[in-house]
């Protein structure tokens, strides 16, 4: 029987989605994590701990894990585990993206420079370190910019700014993530900053599949809230696009040229563009599938859940179709709005009431430590909806979203010592 390695870090909210779409596979599964599993000792076959922060050392070992359980295929779920998954594929032999185009995607800079070379549209851009004084460079800016870590994801640290003084502030701020020690541990990437030109417009989602360098399109998403900052908090997106179709063959045809900018050729990629009067915009390409819980409103051919879908694609194993199903879906991640503990939360049942609100998951548990952008990585939970058009699932999100309450406790104000 095949054998999947399923690359799981411990903050995923994924899961659960991509164990329960492995055990519909019927093949044999190992979960790699970054932390020893407290049965892994009972199941060797079912566990390896793998470190995901050196991807070399991980395939390592893999391939000694492989040389005794054969693996087929490995399957990353977030930016770093799709370089390990690259990795481990490389030395094993299984078709996958490079360790290069794989680590380009989960750089901002180096994506940018890959993208600029081959002529994908993309702000213009610049990079600063840590050691270098704000307070110089932003007589240098041009303005609106947005500040950026290269590393983060989920718009952790994205700032923008709009004059001097914000440019400086924007910069501390992320500064100081950039040196809290999980951060800095991740080295050279974690030591600089990204500022760019902001681009105005309307933002888009694509979430796509490569096959040995085509892009499918799995789904374009609407995100209808004005993202124009300062900080980005994703709300609600909506799929089919309602955009007109000649934006959205460009926007396909710009993903493309982007995903091979990058050398990716296999495996899921979630990209944002934008688009306004001078055209589209690559914002970013991740060789990774949509985050949060937000695939639990995508269904394919005959029902397959996105995770069904990019496992059997790894494995090489039948597709009967990527359609999505016809009926319009949408999800509505909920930012966290404060800083505090997360006390109580009312209102589910109501939001469940509305017209085409199929789910609603609240993701925090009470007694949490909430963290708003743009520190914080985490959502309350996720709201999803399916109706007859886009218009109505974004109205249901629209509805639903203040029947929700949540009772945030601040925290008491920390002392600094
Ligand atoms: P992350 O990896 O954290 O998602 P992104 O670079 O995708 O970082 O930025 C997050 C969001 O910030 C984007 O989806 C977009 O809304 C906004 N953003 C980022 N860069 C720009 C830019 N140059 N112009 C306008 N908006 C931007
Ligand atoms: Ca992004």
């Amino acid at each position: 029987m095949p054998r999947l390695l399923l690359l799981l870090p411990t903050t995923t909210y994924r899961t659960e989605a991509f164990l329960e779409a492995a055990s519909r596979l019927g093949v044999e599964i190992t979960v790699g994590c970054d932390r020893t599993q407290a049965l892994a000792a009972r199941q060797p076959s079912h566990n390896v701990t793998l470190d995901f922060l050196h991807p070399k050392e991980a395939a390592r070992v893999a391939a000694l894990f492989a040389r005794k359980y054969p693996i087929d295929a490995v399957v990353g779920v977030d930016d770093d585990t799709a370089v390990v998954a690259a990795a481990i594929s490389e030395a094993l032999e299984l078709p996958h993206n490079s360790v290069e185009s794989t680590l380009a995607a989960k750089n901002k800079h180096l994506m940018r420079e890959m993208l600029r070379r081959c002529g994908v549209p993309v702000p213009r851009f610049a990079v600063f370190s840590l050691e270098d004084d704000p307070g110089d460079l932003a007589g240098r800016m041009t303005y609106p910019c947005v500040l950026k870590p290269l590393i983060l994801a989920a718009s952790r640290g994205v700032i923008r700014a709009d004059g001097d003084r914000e440019f400086v502030a924007a910069f501390r701020r992320i500064e100081a993530m950039l040196r809290q020690p999980e951060v800095a541990e991740r080295g050279e990437p974690a030591r600089r900053i990204l500022v760019e030109n902001f681009i105005p417009g309307q933002e888009v989602a694509l979430e796509g599949l490569l096959t040995d360098g085509k892009l499918q399109v799995l789904a374009l998403f609407d995100k209808p809230d004005p993202l124009d900052g300062p900080f980005f908090e994703e709300t609600i997106y909506v799929t089919p696009s309602r955009h007109p179709a000649a934006v959205q063959d460009e926007i396909v045809s710009c993903a493309a040229r982007a995903a091979a900018a990058l050398g990716l050729r296999e495996g899921p990629v979630h990209a944002e563009l934008r688009f306004n009067s001078q055209g589209i915009w690559m914002i970013e390409m991740a060789a990774r599938s949509i985050g949060g819980l937000c695939s639990r409103i995508l269904r394919f051919g005959a029902g397959l859940s996105l995770e069904d879908l990019l496992l059997r694609h790894a494995l090489g194993m039948e597709i009967e179709s990527m359609e999505r199903e016809r009926q319009p879906a949408g999800v509505m991640m909920l930012p966290i709005p404060q800083a505090g503990v997360l006390r109580q939360v009312s209102g589910k049942e109501e939001a469940e009431a509305v017209p085409g609100i199929v789910e609603v998951a609240i993701t925090s548990h009470l007694g949490q430590e909430l963290v708003p952008l743009p520190e914080g990585a985490r959502y309350l939970g996720f709201v999803f909806a399916r109706a007859e058009t886009p218009d109505r699932v974004e109205a249901a999100l629209r509805e639903a979203q203040p029947r929700l309450h949540f009772t945030i406790e601040p925290s008491p104000v920390e002392s600094t010592v």
